[in-house]
């Protein structure tokens, strides 16, 4: 039976836990983590600031309290600060200051991502903030209850930003959204679903500044009262900083191998370069199907599942990941957008003869009036090789399991042609006779 120590307590850790206590019963699990509380849904921070849920509460899913009860021992608000890896010892501090000393068998490090912050004039500002944690979200809703705080500014136009600025128009305030690309959502889409997305924002009252980079925030008796970009001068009262994460690898960058961003490289075990050290999460790499690389892909479904397999391999059990595709998903102002594997720029940067087929129907049979909305689909691929290599697909119907299968045709090397003649059911409540995938497939050169 091992001592096994968990560094980090949110998405990647609690699957850990849970996945330790269930299957491998009789090893201790001591877990540390510095933050009041875990388990909270980043994702539905911009639900709660732009009204569309009743409260915060079910953000978390689950608590310290039913954790102990399976059997884990907690040290909650408590940092490591140094990891000695060959006497095996962990040295943290308690929030009143208390030492911390805990010895390990195997170590799992989960510790997660923080919010890139830019170096710019006025960052230390009040009322300059970013969204990462639950306090961040709480912070950010209260000062939205001052009625003098009327113009936000969104820095950086990725998922998050977009989805603030989406809640911030909803909570009745004027959102600038600044972003350096032409663009939102550049890294995951292609142009024609970006430029829709752009639209739909436009359309919606968000005041979209692309192509514009955000260089100073001025301030008024410590408060911040505009910001300075490579074109303007714009008077705001709230700077929400969204311009994405870096891994958190401070404890062991300067022992254990990293990869190009920092995180830690891990094997296909979430093994780090240390034999007793997995590191999973946020923190750490992850293997991409879509590029045969690893990679650093930072999703909560990530790090969920290397979670998982991080703590079989620190249990005894020999368990590989399947990889991943970055798949995910945004909705906004109801129009939803979803994607696995690489879009056309990734793929090309990737070394694909990239090719795409696209498509665009309704999801039903005309005669079908009601629930019956446009979809556009893309599906990327090697042109050699013919191996799907990613999709992309937008309505403002939910078309989100649609691109499971994609994920899978991804993970599974599946040519174009393979997808073309696959058995895909018809029934005008669901779709149609010739449906869009089928259609894209098909009509691949
Ligand atoms: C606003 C927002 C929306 C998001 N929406 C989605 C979404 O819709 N879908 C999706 O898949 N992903 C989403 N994500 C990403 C997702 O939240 C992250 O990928 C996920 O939180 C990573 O989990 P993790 O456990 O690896 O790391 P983290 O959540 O970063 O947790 C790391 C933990 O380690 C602890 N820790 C760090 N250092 C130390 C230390 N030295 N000592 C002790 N404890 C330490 C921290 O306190 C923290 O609890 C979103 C993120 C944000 C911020």
């Amino acid at each position: 039976m091992a001592k096994i120590v968990l560094i980090g307590s949110n998405h990647s850790g609690i699957a850990a836990l849970n996945t330790l206590l269930d299957n491998y019963p009789g090893n201790e699990l001591v877990v540390i983590d510095r933050n009041t509380n875990l388990s909270y849904l980043g994702c539905g921070t911009a639900l709660w600031i732009g009204r569309q849920i009743k409260g915060y509460d079910a953000l978390f899913y689950t608590s310290k309290d039913e954790l102990e009860k399976k059997g884990a021992k907690f040290h909650m608000e408590t940092e490591v600060e140094r990891i000695d890896f060959d006497a095996k010892k962990v040295y943290a501090r308690r929030t009143d200051g208390a030492a911390i000393e805990e010895a390990y068998d195997k170590l799992i490090l989960a510790t997660g991502s923080v919010p890139i912050v830019p170096k710019i004039p006025g960052i230390d500002l009040t009322n300059v903030k970013h969204v990462k944690l639950f306090q961040d979200g709480q912070t950010i809703d209260a000062i939205l209850g001052d009625p003098a705080v009327k113009r936000v500014a969104v820095v950086g136009a990725g998922y998050i930003g977009v989805e603030i600025a989406e809640a911030i128009k909803r909570r009745g305030r004027e959102a600038l959204l600044f972003e350096m690309f032409d663009t939102s959502l550049a890294t995951y889409y292609d142009p024609w679903f970006t430029h829709d997305m752009d639209k739909i924002l436009a359309d919606n009252g968000v005041e979209l500044h692309f192509g514009e980079k955000l260089t100073s925030i001025e301030g008024q008796g410590g408060k911040v009262c505009g910001v300075t970009t490579d074109k303007g001068k714009y008077d705001i009262e709230l700077v929400i900083l969204a311009i994405g994460f870096r891994p958190n690898a401070a404890l062991a960058k300067d022992r254990l191998e990293l990869f190009g961003n920092g995180a830690y490289l891990t094997d296909l075990r979430q093994r780090t370069s240390e034999p007793d050290v997995f590191a999973a999460g946020d923190c750490a790499t992850v293997w991409n199907n879509a590029t045969d690389q690893f990679a650093y892909i930072a999703l909560a479904t990530n790090a969920v599942r290397s979670g998982i397999v991080a703590v079989h391999n620190a249990g005894g059990a020999e368990v590989e990941s399947a990889g991943v595709q970055g798949s995910n998903g945004i909705c906004i102002f109801n129009y939803k957008m979803v994607s696995t594997g690489l879009n056309l720029a990734a793929a090309e940067k990737a070394g694909y003869d990239a090719a795409y087929t696209d498509y665009e129907d309704l999801q039903k049979p005309g005669f079908i009036e009601h629930d019956n909305h446009k979809v556009k689909i893309r599906i990327v691929y090697d042109k050699k090789t013919r191996r799907i290599v990613g999709a992309q697909m937008a309505s403002y119907q939910d078309i989100s399991m649609g691109i499971h299968l994609f994920s899978l045709a991804v993970a599974q090397k599946l040519t174009i042609e393979q997808l073309a003649l696959l058995d895909i059911f018809f029934l005008p409540h669901f779709n149609q006779p010739y449906n869009y995938i089928t259609m894209a497939a098909i009509s691949a050169k």
